[in-house]
């Protein structure tokens, strides 16, 4: 199948997804995550009307935005702190913030280039020891913290699910992220805007549309499997 077919594929999935959960389709939004594909391939989804590419590493956004600029850019993968520099200029928004640290880096990179950075908060929900993001327990306080920040704008939450969990332990961590962000939304926090929550991937996505998630982040079922992926993911 061509990008093409794939995108509409998927977003007839996720229409229907969204119709079973009694949701209104058009509030989910795909990511087509770029990652290890050349910019035809991106251009090629672009023209098949694609807006939003994901990236996991700065360097390869960076790279890439020079040659697709017309689109939103988006961090998903984890960031050091001494790559900020290079996508801040670049990037509509940052899905992986799981440090204070890290969040006060861009803000210091933001106000350089006079911009409020959107981010999410990763939050490891699923509690598998490979998985980045702060703990659920941790996180009103680090909201409250990064809330601080003038050139940093939190717009939400983003979770990656475990391997190998089926749909029903898929919905059950994405209905945990999506309770935390409703318990936060409640706390009214200044400067914290609960309202995108950033989860589903190519093998999950609409456990993640039936458990509320406004972005889905996917790269194989749009583009094909990477090159350095074993098992046809
Ligand atoms: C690679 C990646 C994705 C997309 O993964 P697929 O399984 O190919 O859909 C989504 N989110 C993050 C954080 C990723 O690194």
């Amino acid at each position: 199948m061509s990008i093409a077919e794939n995108i509409s594929y998927i977003k007839e999935k996720i229409f229907n997804a969204a119709v079973r959960a009694d949701r209104d389709p058009n509030s989910v939004r795909l990511i087509a995550v770029s990652k290890t594909k050349p910019i035809e391939a991106i251009i090629e989804a672009r023209s098949a009307g694609m807006v939003d590419f994901g990236e996991n590493r700065p360097r390869e956004l960076a790279e890439k935005y020079e040659n697709v600029k017309d689109v939103n850019w988006h961090l998903i993968g984890q960031l050091q702190r001494n790559k900020v520099k290079y996508i801040i200029d670049k990037v509509a928004l940052i899905h992986s913030v799981d440090s204070i640290a890290l969040a006060q880096e861009i803000e210091k990179r933001a106000k350089a280039v006079n911009k409020v950075q959107k981010i999410l908060i990763q939050v490891n929900i699923s509690g598998e020891q490979t998985k980045s993001g702060i703990t659920p327990q941790e996180t009103v306080d680090i909201c409250r913290e990064i809330s601080r920040l003038e050139h940093v704008k939190i717009c939400g939450l983003m979770t990656i699910s475990a391997k190998g969990f089926d749909f029903e332990q898929n919905y059950t961590v994405f209905k945990n992220l999506r309770d935390l962000s409703d318990e936060i939304k409640r706390l009214e926090i200044e400067n914290v805007d609960m309202k995108e929550l950033s989860m589903g991937m190519s093998h999950d996505y609409e456990a993640a549309v039936a458990a509320g998630t406004t972005m889905v982040r996917i790269g194989s079922a749009v583009f094909g499997s990477r090159d350095y992926n074993i098992q046809g993911k």
